[in-house]
């Protein structure tokens, strides 16, 4: 049993609408849930029990040392907090064009863009944006691993999307917060929780919506979501955008054991009543724009030029509905028909990962990316040879070592249970680890048996 701050006590015992059996509820168990990758392979794990309100999401019954499963570093399956999967349920219910553009604005480590990469599957265009230099580095691998061809990282203050006035469909919010929601698994969140830091928190979220709210299109959405339950970070919030924006809020009734929020507003999961970490989730409109689409013009190309030759890359890459850019040495895939929108981002962001990265242009010829090897629906088939998991957890790990029965000169794909993982160059008597340094595992793998 752990305890609270006093603060939080007496607001979750006064407040109807939690009540003193959430801090019972907070020092219970997390249940433990992931969320599986429907471009890559299908599979099941022991004892999994369906979650009700998200496509291909599961409970599992205990907890596996993911960093330890092949699987879970080819983008099989990514670990995600059942709560916020409502997102989904809510995707569902808005109104959005069949190829939207969706910006994702708090992103990393990429639970939501991922969500929203499959619900997109390859249609429209997200852009996974997230402020913090180390952090943004994590979203674009883990976005990279979920092999989307329409994915843009991007590492840029909200206040750069007023940039793009009226240009998305659906901007995502899913705010830093006071993390009330994750006291059960996150001890360090009770300890810096206060109510300065609420009240701090408070006004953040509503700079950063402030900063975003131009980028949405006309009848444009907003999801504003958080894992806190306070309603200064929640409804208060939403009333705050109400009333300095010319927006409207969406109702959906809460599916399930969720929690309608105060006064109607929003949607909670709560600890105790639905089976998940705490977490709120709401959604609004834009009711009009100011009409200034069309100061959106060009304005450079940043050195980046179209590549048009595509006999050097087509023996490795699907060619037809992609754009080609070379950038430096680097060959870069863009969906073709975000040609145009692909463009303005490059020239108005700081981008990390434009599409997909198809390689590197060498003297004798391309050098194939990781990125290219995650994504199912660009990359071909070349030379894939499976291994066993200790053979990938030691490859993952960045170890050189001999592998029987490879014949095949150059480039390989390794794959475990068919799902690729990495590249190898075979020299003949060794082969050269093409796993991307800061990919690699850190964990001491060599004490784990081989379970194949
Ligand atoms: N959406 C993520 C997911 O599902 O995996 C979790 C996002 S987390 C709740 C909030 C994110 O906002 C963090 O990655 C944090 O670095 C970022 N952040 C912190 N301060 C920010 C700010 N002032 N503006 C925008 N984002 C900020």
């Amino acid at each position: 049993m752990h305890s609270f701050p006093i603060d939080f006590i007496e607001y979750v015992t006064n407040d109807s609408h939690l009540g003193e059996s959430l801090l019972d509820a907070l020092n219970t168990q997390s249940p433990i849930s992931i969320r599986k990758n429907p471009l890559k392979l299908s599979f099941s794990f022991e004892n999994e029990e369906l979650i009700s309100w998200c496509e291909h999401a599961y409970y599992l019954k205990e907890r596996p040392i993911f960093t330890l499963d092949p699987l879970f570093h080819a983008g099989v399956y990514y670990s995600q907090e059942a709560g916020s999967m409502l997102l989904d349920y809510v995707l569902h219910k808005l109104v959005l064009p069949t190829a939207p553009k969706v910006l994702d604005l708090c992103a990393a480590p990429g639970g939501k863009s991922t969500l929203i990469a499959s619900k997109l599957n390859n249609n429209g265009l997200l852009v996974s944006n997230e402020v913090i230099n180390q952090r943004a580095k994590i979203l674009k691998e883990n976005c990279s691993k979920w092999g989307y061809e329409n994915v843009v990282v991007t590492n840029n203050d909200p206040s750069d999307f007023k940039r793009l006035p009226n240009f998305f469909d659906l901007v995502v919010v899913d705010a830093p917060c006071s993390g009330e929601g994750m006291f059960r698994k996150d001890l360090q969140a009770r300890e810096e929780w206060s109510t300065d830091a609420v009240n701090l928190c408070a006004s953040r979220q509503k700079r950063i919506v402030a900063d975003v709210w131009d980028s949405i299109a006309e009848n444009g959405y907003l999801i504003y979501s958080t894992c806190t339950f306070n309603s200064f970070e929640n409804e208060e919030n939403i009333k705050w955008i109400t009333t300095n924006f010319d927006a409207e809020i969406i109702s959906i009734d809460a599916p399930y054991d969720f929690v309608q929020g105060r006064d109607g507003i929003g949607i909670y999961g709560v600890p105790g009543r639905s089976k998940t970490e705490g977490f709120f989730i709401a959604v609004l409109q834009k009711k009009a724009s100011d009409g200034s689409n069309a100061k959106l013009g060009r304005n450079s190309n940043k050195g980046l030029t179209q590549f048009k030759d595509l006999s050097a890359i087509a023996n490795w890459v699907e060619t037809d509905t992609t754009t080609f850019y070379l950038w430096n040495e680097n060959v870069l895939a863009v969906p073709a028909a975000f040609n145009h929108e692909f463009l303005l981002l490059q020239d108005n962001l700081h981008l990390v990962k434009w599409g997909v990265e198809v390689g590197e242009l060498a003297r004798k010829g391309l050098i194939p990316s990781h990125d290219l090897l995650m994504c199912p629906s660009l990359r071909k088939e070349i030379h894939p040879f499976e291994i066993t998991r200790e053979q990938a957890l030691k490859y993952l790990h960045g170890d050189t070592f001999t592998i029987e029965g490879l014949k095949e000169l150059g480039m390989i794909q390794l794959t475990y249970q068919n799902e690729p993982i990495g590249w190898i160059k075979n020299i003949g008597n060794r082969f050269n680890n093409l796993y991307p340094k800061e990919y690699r595992i850190r964990m001491n793998i060599h004490l784990i048996h081989d379970k194949n």
